[in-house]
């Protein structure tokens, strides 16, 4: 299978100024946080806690222990007090959660630090792991993974471009913890013993542009690269593609490159220095249905319902709750969803009676798929249960981009049929 980039980019108005200027806001955590037991879409994780146990901030709770092991922690002190079966953002039912009654002490764990500067590769690595550091993209890849097997990467490229509308957490994390940007990113130079690191950020965004040239201005192999401010140029192969002109398969390592978010290299930066894991997000809320938009703190476990009340809830009666940006993120009931350790995005937009026309072929959905497939013969296939024709289509190359339903004139959810198609193909396996 070979991916290649789409005809055409779109611009995408942003509507980032809604939250990019306003500073990070602390949401109280709650009595109770729901820890969930999910690691990569794997729920049967090995569980370490039963109920009456106590658990302090970093008490380990979970774990998956295979080749995307991933630990799962507390991210309050208290109690266990249930088991409980939840939705997830990933799309998954029935998830299993662990419910803390939080006593509000956030008693930690001592955990060890870690002095990168001193640290081997493998030791910078097994740190990654244990802390249980995943990725953003929503299904938690755990980022020690891109790392093991590697012995030296050729460039390493740290990805703050966040082009998905709406969200802004990586641009006000980048200018709250700049420090820790810098310190995030040499470690994982070195965990990728890589002789050149890339920092990619959207060429529009030039006062932070400045202060990342300065911040890195000691670091010979560290150059800060301004990217097109189009969508989706924070998807992986399309941002590898615009750094080194190289497409690959299936990971960006086949051309020597290893890509990690930059919200990443901060956490990697704040779980060296305090030695506990990674138990809260900066979340962006925003959108036009919600009163307050601005970037939250907040600890894994607490019901998105808490962190919409902390930006003055929703503005207008009926409005759709997305988990994620608008383009990419998945629309939720609000109550049965919490925080989890990828969650970067909540969006509230107003409600909007939609009325798909009939597709008349114009071939816009196709003309701008960046993963180079073809939406509307996938829609076709999956219509009529062609199993065969969706895996010659390559329908699984899908990234539920949500560009074919963007530009589509007949306001068809184009995306949701290619998901469809990818759910019925998972299920045949
Ligand atoms: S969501 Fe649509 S445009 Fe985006 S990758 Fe999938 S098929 Fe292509
Ligand atoms: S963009 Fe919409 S109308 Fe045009 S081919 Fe695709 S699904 Fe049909």
């Amino acid at each position: 299978m070979s991916f290649l980039l789409g005809a055409m980019r779109k611009h995408i108005a942003g509507q980032k100024h809604l939250s990019d200027s306003k500073e990070v806001l602390n949401v109280k955590t709650p009595d109770e946080v729901a820890i969930p037991v999910i690691a990569m879409g794997k729920v049967d994780l090995e569980i370490l806690v039963k109920e009456g146990d106590a658990v302090k901030v970093g008490t380990l709770l979970a774990q998956r222990t295979d080749h995307f092991a991933t630990p799962i922690y507390s991210s309050v002190s208290g109690s266990v007090k249930s088991f409980e079966k939840r939705f997830h953002s990933s799309g998954a039912k029935n998830v299993p959660h662990i419910v803390i009654e939080n006593d509000h002490q956030y008693t930690s764990e001592s955990m060890p630090a870690l002095d990168y500067r001193t640290a081997t590769k493998d030791e910078i690595v097994d740190f990654i792991k244990d802390r249980g550091i995943v990725g953003c993209g929503g299904a938690g890849f755990p980022t020690f993974a891109k790392y093991n097997s590697v012995q030296a990467a050729d460039v390493l490229i740290i990805n703050a471009v966040e082009c998905e509308p709406y969200l802004t957490t990586d641009y006000r994390t980048l200018l709250e913890h700049l420090d820790d940007l810098v310190e995030g990113t040499l470690a994982l130079t070195k965990a990728a013993n890589a002789t050149r690191t890339m920092v990619a950020i959207k060429e529009d965004k030039k006062e932070l542009i400045g202060r990342l040239k300065e911040a890195f201005t000691s670091y010979q192999n560290v150059e800060v690269k301004a990217v097109p401010n189009v969508y989706p140029m924070g998807w992986e192969r399309t941002l590898v593609y615009e750094l080194l002109k190289k497409r690959y398969d299936k990971l960006p390592i086949e051309v020597g490159a290893i890509v990690n978010n930059s919200t990443t290299a901060i956490a990697l930066a704040q779980a060296m220095k305090t030695g506990t894991p990674i138990v809260e997000k900066i979340v962006t809320v925003s959108g036009e249905g919600i009163k307050n938009p601005q970037n939250v703190r907040v600890r894994v476990g607490t019901p998105i319902s808490a962190v919409l009340e902390a930006c003055g809830g929703a503005n207008q009666e009926q409005t759709f709750v997305i988990f994620g940006g608008p383009m990419m993120g998945k629309t939720i009931l609000k109550d049965n969803y919490v925080i989890n350790s990828s969650s970067n995005s909540i969006t509230v937009l107003p409600f909007e009676e939609v009325d798909p026309m009939n597709c008349f072929r114009c071939g816009r959905c196709n003309d701008h798929c960046p993963a180079n497939i073809l939406p509307v013969e996938i829609q076709d296939a999956e219509k009529a249960k062609d199993l065969d024709r969706l895996v010659k289509l390559e329908a699984m190359s899908c990234i539920e981009c949500g560009l074919c339903t963007y530009v589509c004139p007949s306001k068809i959810d184009v995306t949701e049929n290619v998901r469809r198609a990818k759910r019925a193909l998972s299920m045949r396996k």
